[in-house]
């Protein structure tokens, strides 16, 4: 936990606005594309600001990170992919060292995310991070109902899970390419994202498996450092794909002292009375962002309840 106040981490935040969101234009994006002619979609994403945001102030291993940084991107895809106004939520879950790893994020792909360690990382492949266990995709709408996904962990790694996921769950053969580039100061990470349209042809089967070599043709350099458009005209100039307007993927957090508020009052009123009395405030750390929000006497008097 953190000791730095509040305040002045609000204040770096919104010193720090206009020049992430420069980069946010020049790295932080997603693009959709569909080739023309062939029955397949694709995808592109890289990110780097928002990364870099979604592991401040936290001391992650760099196995963790690399972990957060792949789920950070696929949960951009599947957000893009499935298409929701609404809230997502992608975690991962087992009995390794890594208990529980989420991204959370909304339409608009403003993530963000963290990871809980339980023990010593010993192997830094998906199986030995996350032990047994399984992925869980959960998507809120503002309308509508509440969809919730569970896939095992199969596949030697994230692309492999979120691949058998969309086998499973819409039966469409679907592949992914994932980078990541990772330092104490700067951390960049990028997926390709490929899926046959839901024609079920055989032609189909042979546009995705023609998309699928041309793909597996990226290295990792080119996918994290490449503008978009230099990309996708080195793996598909033949191809033709129809790009459509790319989307920003920012960190927001989403905490707020009103929410802090909201927790606290559905807790037992008299138990938050004796802990402030004890302590003089209590203080709750936003485990994403290590905001934290203080409450004194005065302030948990004035609770509901
Ligand atoms: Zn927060």
């Amino acid at each position: 936990m953190t000791d730095s106040p509040t305040k002045k981490q609000t204040q770096t935040q919104s010193h720090a606005q206009p020049r992430s969101q420069q980069n946010e234009q020049q790295s932080d994006r997603l693009h959709r594309y569909v080739f023309n002619e062939l029955d397949c979609r694709g995808e592109l994403v890289q990110i780097n600001q928002s990364l870099n945001q979604i592991f401040e102030n936290h001391q992650y291993p760099q196995p963790v990170k690399r972990l957060l940084a792949e789920l950070m991107v696929a949960t951009a895809l599947l957000t893009a992919t499935l298409k929701f106004e609404g809230d997502i939520s992608v975690q991962l879950q087992g009995d390794g060292p890594v208990s529980y790893a989420v991204i959370n994020g909304n339409n608009k792909l403003e993530l963000r995310g963290l990871a809980k360690l339980q023990g010593e990382i010993v192997n830094e492949d998906l199986h030995s991070l996350i032990g047994h266990g399984h992925m869980v995709i959960t998507i809120t709408p503002d309308k509508g109902e509440r969809y919730q996904g569970i896939v095992q962990l199969e596949g030697d790694n994230l692309a492999q899970c979120i691949e058998a996921y969309f086998k499973q769950s819409e039966q469409l053969e679907t592949k992914l390419w994932m980078a990541c580039e990772l330092s104490p100061e700067n951390n960049k990470a990028a997926a390709l994202f490929l899926q046959i349209l839901p024609a079920n042809t055989t032609r189909s089967e042979e546009d995705f498996q023609h998309l699928t070599a041309l793909s597996g043709t990226v290295k990792d350099e080119e996918l994290l450092h490449l503008d978009a458009n230099t990309l996708l005209t080195r793996l598909y100039h033949q191809e033709n794909p129809t790009i459509y307007p790319s989307q920003a993927v920012s960190f927001k957090c989403g905490c707020s002292r009103e929410k802090t508020e909201a927790a606290l009052a559905s807790m037992v009123k008299s138990e938050l009375l004796e802990q402030v009395e004890s302590q003089g405030v209590i203080n709750v750390d936003c485990q994403f962002c290590q905001s934290r929000f203080a409450f004194d006497m005065a302030a948990i008097k004035k609770l509901p309840g």
